[in-house]
């Protein structure tokens, strides 16, 4: 059993601190929404009753938490989680953030004598649930050696990408490659119905076929082909199209950062702009494929 803080317990969050509590480690959770508190709560989670308080007797806290202000405010800011935790206390930071911002509080961790590492996340809320994430880590081996103990609870995969930022940098990349997919599952289904293809035969051809991918056989952003994708739902999310615009203009900023001509993210981030500002932020990203189709009508 390890003594656990977590902060951040919302979508993704709040499930994963849930694997981690039936799992009987001892976790002590925080986050500034009273309603999360008490779902984490009533899962047999303990509350605290400040960021402090969580990780004070820690031996491994888990952030996951919106954006890097937030991460760095937490971690760095007066009141600090870095400055209340014990010498030694491990921080896996799941949130997705930028990848310089990761470095610096990792930086500032490591010269308090504190162990961090980069741990973003693929998979979504049902992956987070079911305990079958994919983790992406960024940090020395001791890092990874003590944080896959824990993580292995949460997730599926655990993969060491490098060093400190190495994870976030894997998870811009990652995200970036799904923004543009889904985008052209999309544009694919539009097509097919004008040309007056069936969309249960697309899905069934490029599911075996050289088009296949995630967000086809496991997203598919038709009604339909797979029943539980937030497509049959009204679009909700799931993952919000304001996360993807988020991981989107990450991956715009990184490439420009190191001169990377990434032409299709760019597009890619243009469009997700352009779903967000027609009053769609808060549904799925797969929603796009309803925001472009209305659009055209
Ligand atoms: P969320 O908004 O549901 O949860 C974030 C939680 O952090 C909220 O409950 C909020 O109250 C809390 N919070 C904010 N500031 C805080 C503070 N100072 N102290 C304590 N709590 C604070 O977001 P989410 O969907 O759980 O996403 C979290 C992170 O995971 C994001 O960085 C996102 O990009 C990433 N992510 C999300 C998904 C997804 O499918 N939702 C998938 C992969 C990665």
């Amino acid at each position: 059993m390890t003594n656990i803080g977590f902060i951040g317990l919302g979508n993704m969050g709040g499930p994963m601190a849930a694997n981690l509590v039936k799992a009987g480690h001892n976790v002590i959770g925080f986050d500034l929404s009273e309603a999360a508190l008490t779902a984490f709560k009533n899962i047999g989670g303990t509350k605290a009753s400040s960021a402090i308080e969580a990780v004070e007797n820690a031996d491994i806290v888990v952030t996951m938490l919106p954006a890097a202000k937030h991460v760095e405010a937490v971690y760095c800011g007066e009141n600090g989680l870095i400055q209340a935790s014990k010498k030694g206390t491990l921080f896996l930071d799941s949130s997705t953030i930028d990848v310089e911002t990761s470095r610096k509080v990792a930086k500032v961790a490591a010269k308090a004598g504190r162990l961090m590492m980069d741990t973003p996340v693929s998979g979504g809320v049902a992956a987070a649930t079911a305990g079958t994430l994919t983790f992406m880590c960024g940090g020395s081996d001791d890092a990874f050696k003590k944080g896959k103990e824990v993580l292995d609870v949460v997730g599926g995969n655990i993969i060491h990408a490098g060093a400190s930022g190495a994870g976030q940098a894997a998870k811009i990349c990652n995200n970036m490659m799904l923004g543009i997919q889904m985008i052209s599952v999309c544009e694919a289904f539009a097509m097919a119905d004008a040309l007056g293809l069936d969309r249960q035969k697309l899905f069934e051809i490029s599911s075996a076929a050289s088009g296949q991918c995630w967000s086809l056989t496991t997203y598919c952003p038709v009604p339909g082909p797979i029943p539980t994708t937030p497509a049959n739902n009204d679009y909700e999310p799931g993952f919000a199209a304001a996360m993807m615009l988020k991981d989107l203009r990450l991956a715009a900023d990184a490439a420009k950062a190191v001169g990377v001509n990434n032409v299709i993210g760019q597009k890619a981030k243009e469009l997700y702009e352009a779903m967000n500002d027609a009053g769609m932020d808060g549904k799925d990203f797969s929603g796009y494929f309803e925001f472009m189709t209305k659009k055209q009508n």
